[in-house]
């Protein structure tokens, strides 16, 4: 199996890839077996199933994302929220209690609103640019603190030093949704985090055609997880994984194309007379601006902005788009665009929104890999409507 190198671009293409090549098949095939012959050893190790994770097709992405985020190991999922999940649970046992960022993917925020309760989990929310407020949350079973790379979709910063700092102190996991940042823009792992998540379905996929998940980070934290996994059954199918493999070698070039597309756009449209405000860490008028250039290398493909007059304009805005596609998700070759009040945070109540500072016109991109004077004059056209 070939290791890392030193430069993400060739990790991409060629890290955990199988030497010598099957068949000297350039590509891995797909291994599309459900089971495989016993070798006759006694240890359940031996035993090859896809629920197990354990396909030739599994084990090729579980070497390369680990080498990707710098960690030790790594398990492919079914989903981002099969990754997110089956980490909670492999964390927290009945009893505990866990600290997390109060703005939050959708999926996740229901996930511990809905579903903890029943499973005797307990959480409290906390402001992730505030570290001074976290200590007096803590109670004697808190296990874990849990953050995002970049929030939805308002793109906030957490105090990530303060956040490992934080756990190390206390004797936390510390857990990390790194979906919006990419490897290519944030490596959590050097920064002390014990568990980095993702939605594959994301950046790391790019082209809005696979739901997939992955959980990265320290082995003994990734094995407990997969135990969890096997028994959860979140397990991700070889023929996704094989789609998963081949959208992630072209990640470094389809992200960096996507920084630049968005800090454009973003300049743009802070001086855009329709529009009221644009959050995107790239600007200096973002609020963690001068942390943001320290954490990351680049300030990613997602932005948000608001309009002056709200969301009637926001709605007629949205009609009059043409080259973008007004569609959740993100994170593809495509640019796509939401109301983030009637998408991925509708299961909030207006308050909870509002205490957010997610407001009805609050318009999310994310930015694709057209070209990005293309995509400028489209906003352009809409906005002037
Ligand atoms: C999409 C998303 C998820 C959930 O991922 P799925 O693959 O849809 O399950 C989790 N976190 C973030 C930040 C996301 O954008």
């Amino acid at each position: 199996m070939t290791d890392g190198y030193k430069n993400l671009e060739t990790n991409l293409i060629h890290a955990g890839e199988r030497t010598p090549r099957i068949e000297g098949a350039v590509n891995l095939p797909i291994f599309q077996s459900s089971t495989y012959e016993y070798s006759g050893d006694d240890s359940e190790q031996d035993l090859r199933y896809i629920r197990l994770n354990n396909t030739p097709n599994h084990l090729v992405l579980h070497r390369k994302l680990a080498v990707l985020e710098n960690a030790e190991d790594a398990l492919v999922t079914s989903s981002g929220m099969a990754a997110i999940s089956t980490a909670l649970l492999s964390v927290l046992e009945a009893g505990d209690h866990l600290l997390i960022q109060d703005c939050l993917y959708g999926g996740t925020h229901t996930f511990i609103r809905d579903d903890f309760k029943s499973m005797g989990l307990s959480f409290d929310f906390i402001d992730g640019q505030a570290p001074e407020t976290w200590k007096e949350k803590l109670k004697p079973r808190t296990k874990a603190i849990y953050v995002e790379a970049l929030t939805n979709p308002l793109l906030q910063i957490a105090d990530h030093t303060a956040v490992t700092a934080f756990a190390r102190e206390h004797g936390l996991v510390s857990l990390i949704d790194n979906t919006f940042a990419s490897p290519v823009n944030f490596h959590p792992a050097d920064r002390g985090f014990d568990i980095i998540l993702h939605s594959c379905s994301k950046y790391l996929n790019g082209h809005s055609d696979v739901v997939a998940g992955a959980l990265i980070g320290k082995a003994e934290l990734v094995e407990k997880a997969a135990l969890k996994l096997i028994r959860l059954g979140g397990t991700l199918d070889p023929h996704a994984c094989f789609l998963l493999h081949r959208g992630i070698k072209t990640l470094a070039v389809r992200v960096r194309h996507q920084n630049a597309g968005a800090l454009s756009l973003a300049r743009f449209l802070e001086n855009h007379p329709a529009v009221k405000q644009v959050n995107y860490p790239g600007l200096p008028s973002h609020s963690r601006h001068k942390e943001a250039t320290e954490l990351f290398d680049g300030f990613g493909g997602m932005l948000s902005f608001e309009l002056k007059d709200g969301a009637e304009k926001a709605k007629r805005f949205l009609d009059k788009i043409q080259l973008g596609i007004i569609a959740p998700s993100l994170g593809g070759v495509e640019t796509l665009l939401t109301r983030p009040a009637t998408t991925s945070h509708h299961t909030l109540s207006p308050e909870a929104r509002r205490r957010l500072g997610i407001s009805d016109g609050l318009i999310r991109l994310s930015v694709g890999l057209e070209s990005a004077e293309d995509i400028q004059a489209d906003l352009d056209h809409a906005l002037g409507a």
